[in-house]
């Protein structure tokens, strides 16, 4: 062993830490000799409903033929997408999830020398797709957890090229506006690729929140990306999309793997984004959860940052590892996000009525103990 092969990686990787996951159903099981059916897990702002029926109807059509190569340029969920969104199938990339998305940007566009830009608190593949391409991370302070557009602004320099920004972002909830994100755009110089990652959009009620594709024709330096893993609950697929201009859209498609979508995900992609029956009673679901969570906590005296995703940050006012420890011995798993500056609060996703119950009763018991 002579060699050190972490202090051979790109300085950029050798700073990051690898991403921590929530914690698997069956390892807590195992390590509590549990019944794996008796544990709720919270932590990874998975659809709480499980798979459509149409996605798992459409995922069998595709299994006799899965020795063949998927279709590489997605055709029928290409088509689907940009006749739905109002854009050219030309303007849309596929992804592996919505994080192959990110990777392909940051690919693309960033290099040693370059930086982009993003918010404390946000996202942890942002940090991950720049510096494993050596570039630099330019880390914006937040403003009550949220982005600070205007400092985000004026962090841009002659060698920003990207800017990610979450719209709600994970692991906060937090949103901006109509104006807000109008005012960014119309300021960010042309040059630099603007990626809205809206991830949670669907959830989104009422007019609050801007719909990313609202702004694609005037800003041609903006891409935004979405994803089945959340409101379509089609998360262990990896099936994610970019819409942006059609010059961007055909960048990613250079650096992108040729079949970076199975068969599978794509059909069961056009089924789920067929399925409006589905989607609006996963947000029927996540609205009435929601209320249930954030009644729970001011039952108990806690606060949370206030959320329009499917998960809710909640204050405990001092260092959560211990609290979450408890949580894991009830057979409960939430997402502890020390890891993204949040030492104090814990991410809970929201569930089924009566996981949220059990979640709320393991948090009653723990902190009584
Ligand atoms: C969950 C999430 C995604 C989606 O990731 P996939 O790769 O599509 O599963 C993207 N952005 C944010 C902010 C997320 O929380």
């Amino acid at each position: 062993m002579s060699c050190d092969f972490i202090a051979l990686a790109q300085p950029g990787v050798q700073k990051l830490s690898p991403y921590v996951p929530g914690k698997p159903v069956d390892e807590l099981a195992r390590e509590l000799n549990m019944d794996p059916a008796s544990i709720v897990k919270l932590a990874s702002n998975e659809n709480p409903l499980g798979p459509s029926p149409k996605a798992l109807a459409a995922i069998r059509a595709e299994l006799d033929e899965l020795t063949r190569y998927p279709d590489g340029n997605g055709f029928a969920l290409k088509t689907l997408l940009a006749e739905r969104c109002g854009v050219t199938t030309a303007q849309v990339t596929l992804g592996n999830g919505s994080n192959d998305i990110l990777e392909l940007v940051a690919r693309a566009y960033l290099a040693p020398g370059l930086n982009a830009v993003f918010s404390a608190h946000a996202f942890a593949v942002y940090p991950i797709a720049t510096q494993a391409v050596g570039a630099q991370a330019k880390v914006v302070p937040a403003v009550n957890f949220g982005h600070d557009l205007p400092a985000m602004l004026a962090a841009i320099d002659a060698n920003t090229r990207v800017v990610f920004i979450a719209n709600p972002n994970n692991p906060t909830g937090t949103w901006f506006g109509k104006q807000a994100l109008g005012d960014f755009l119309a300021a960010v110089p042309e040059s630099v690729l603007v990626v809205l990652d809206e991830a949670y959009i669907e959830y989104a009620d009422g007019d609050e929140l801007p719909d990313g594709l609202d702004y694609l024709a005037a800003h041609p330096n903006l891409l935004v990306s979405r994803t089945f893993s959340k409101a379509y609950g089609l998360a262990s697929l990896r099936v994610g999309y970019g819409l942006s201009r059609p010059d961007v859209a055909d960048v990613l498609n250079r650096v992108r793997q040729p079949f970076n979508v199975n068969s599978f995900a794509l059909a069961a992609a056009c089924a789920a984004f067929d399925d409006t029956e589905y989607l609006a009673r996963s947000r029927e679901i996540n609205t009435a959860g929601m209320l249930q969570l954030q009644e729970g906590c001011r039952e108990l005296g806690l606060s949370w940052i206030p959320s329009k995703a499917n998960f809710l940050a909640i204050d405990f006012g001092r260092d959560t590892a211990a609290i979450n420890q408890g949580l894991l011995r009830e057979g409960v798993i939430v997402r502890p996000v020390a890891g993204y500056g949040m030492p104090n609060h814990l991410r809970v996703s929201i569930g089924l009525p009566a996981e949220n119950a059990r979640f709320l009763e393991a948090l009653r018991k723990v902190l009584n103990a």
